[in-house]
């Protein structure tokens, strides 16, 4: 599970102090989806960020599994937690599979090891191996590049998976197509998983759970049928 207490964020500017988040308390059960839903610049990028050691704390906690993530080195932080951005983040330089292979090789995953993950992957979100792996990431489109950033995230099989608004440039066809092959992934895979996202419909669809932030505070905490009854 992710475990959130009392995390805050404050940004001095010349303009003054932005609070990004706000003593946020929050539980994300393991193997549940919670989506954190809210207007543009409410923190929830920021709250990702924290998790993931982008930005640090101005203070409070985060647990993973019980444990407190502040004693874990960047390597052990990596072991527990995928990140997925909005911008996919492929590296344009190195084929799909040496993407894949970045952070297992980083965990002292041997390369055969690591190659072996890449094609098991690919084969799960209906990508051939056999044409996918050698190829970069300009010569797949954006759908099949989101593929790519998402089973790179699933890589060194994390507990936890930060999403950035994963499915948010991908049109609205291929949108829909993702989300369900993402879903049926996550029937087995079970993640653990903080989903950004902006849209309800997109929000109610995949989240066992739904946080609404609003100024850097969660307003609202409940299943998606209890937040469409309360709004
Ligand atoms: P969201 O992801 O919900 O759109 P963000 O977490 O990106 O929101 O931002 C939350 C608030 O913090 C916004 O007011 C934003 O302008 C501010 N903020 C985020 N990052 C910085 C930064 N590096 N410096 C100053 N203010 C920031
Ligand atoms: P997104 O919402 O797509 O994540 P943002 O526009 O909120 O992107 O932020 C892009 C980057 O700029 C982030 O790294 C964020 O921390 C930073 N940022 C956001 N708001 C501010 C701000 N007011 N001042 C300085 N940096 C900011």
């Amino acid at each position: 599970m992710i475990r959130l207490e009392n995390l805050t964020k404050t940004f001095d500017t010349p303009n003054g102090t932005v609070v990004a988040a706000d003593k946020v308390n929050m539980e994300v059960p393991s193997g549940e989806i919670c989506i954190l839903l809210g207007p543009s610049g409410c923190g929830k990028t920021t709250a990702l960020k924290m998790i993931n050691r982008l930005i640090p704390p101005s203070s409070g906690k985060i647990f993973i599994n019980g444990e407190d993530t502040s004693g874990l080195n960047d390597i052990e932080l990596r072991r527990k937690i995928g990140y997925v951005i909005q911008q996919i983040g492929l590296f344009p330089n190195m084929t799909i599979e040496e993407n894949i292979c970045v952070v297992p090789r980083l965990l002292g995953w041997d390369l055969k090891r690591a190659r072996a993950r890449a094609a098991e992957l690919l084969a799960l979100v209906g990508l051939e191996p056999r044409l996918f792996l050698k190829r970069y990431p300009k010569e797949l489109s954006g759908g099949q590049q989101q593929r790519v950033g998402v089973i790179r995230a699933l890589a060194a099989d994390p507990p936890v998976m930060l999403m950035d608004e994963p499915f948010g440039a991908i049109d609205p066809i291929n949108r829909e197509i993702i989300q369900d092959e993402f879903l049926k992934m996550q029937a087995t895979l079970k993640k653990t998983i903080m989903f950004v996202s902006h849209d309800i419909d997109e929000a109610v669809k995949m989240g066992d759970k739904i946080a609404i932030f609003r100024a850097g505070k969660i307003e609202q905490y409940d299943a998606p049928d209890r937040i469409l009854a309360h709004p």
